[in-house]
């Protein structure tokens, strides 16, 4: 894919890694790619897991309620079905990373449309909202239906899967810290539906190129809570354990297009005050 247009930099050279790391060891799963995990995979630090482990507890369902979030005073509105000002392509081809306001049906879009987005600026510690739909049949394997994802500072996956109907790895399915945690319980709605994910998100701290505390996650799936201050032990990877390679405490939010059709609709982050700079 051609990368020439990304901004230079610390950023393009991790979201970069990501990439390669996700292609690269498309090969190495083979024997068991049946998208229920795998047995030969690393076992994640501090846990009695291995990435994707097809032996992990699939999490109980929890029935969501009704009614999503609307963005509460500060916040800043990063799409609300009118326009892609906050949003520029990522890893285009083309010079001009403008997306066409086009693209949005019924005050949503389709990121298979869109390509890869992120937004223009970047966060450090924040409360974000988003709003997905995965296709009402399947437009893939389990590894694709409904798969996408919200990447904070372009590094951490939160998936976005199909994951009423589907089943894939737990640490794979809608709601897992992807390759990490699976969420703690499975609040999908049915197929076609749209969703609701809020979060608030610790930035890691770097001193150098040294760890100085992780990222924390907290996550509501349509109101159920999911992750209560997850820790992230790295950026996202696929079939391998997690590292931290990005040594900024800012980045953008990144949209995945993973082969599916998924919608999106009603984004919104609020930057949480904690006494440092924030973008
Ligand atoms: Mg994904």
């Amino acid at each position: 894919m051609g990368l020439s247009y990304i901004r230079p930099g610390r950023f393009r050279r991790a979201v970069l890694a990501v990439l390669v790391g996700f292609t690269s060891s498309l090969g190495a799963g083979h024997a068991q790619d049946d998208g229920l995990g795998y047995r030969y995979t690393p076992m994640l630090p501090n846990s009695n897991w291995r990435v994707h482990d097809r032996n992990r507890p699939q999490p109980p369902k929890a029935s969501p309620g009704k009614g999503l979030d609307r963005p509460p005073d500060g916040a800043i509105v990063l799409f609300d079905g009118t326009d892609f000002s906050q949003w520029e392509k990522a890893f285009a081809d083309d010079a001009d990373t403008t997306i066409d306001a086009k693209l949005i049906e019924d005050g949503a879009f389709n990121i298979l449309k869109t390509g890869w987005i992120r937004t223009k600026r970047h966060f450090r510690d924040f409360q974000f909202h988003v709003e997905w739909a995965t296709p009402e049949k399947a437009d893939g394997t389990n590894l694709d239906w409904g798969n996408s994802g919200v990447f904070f500072h372009g590094q951490y996956e939160l998936q976005i899967l199909e994951s009423y109907e589907n089943k894939v790895y737990a640490d794979g399915m809608a709601g897992a810290i992807y390759g990490q945690t699976p969420p703690s319980a499975n609040a999908a709605r049915r197929p076609g539906r749209w969703q609701s994910f809020d979060v608030a998100f610790i930035a890691p701290r770097f001193d150098g190129e040294k760890l100085l505390s992780p990222a924390y996650i907290t996550v509501r799936w349509n109101g159920v809570l999911v992750h209560e201050r997850t820790e992230i032990m790295g950026s996202t990877r696929h079939l391998t354990f997690p590292n931290y390679r990005y040594f900024e405490s800012t980045g953008p939010i990144v949209l995945q297009p993973h082969r599916s059709a998924v919608r999106f609709r009603n984004i919104w982050i609020k930057p949480l005050e904690t006494g440092e700079k924030n973008e």
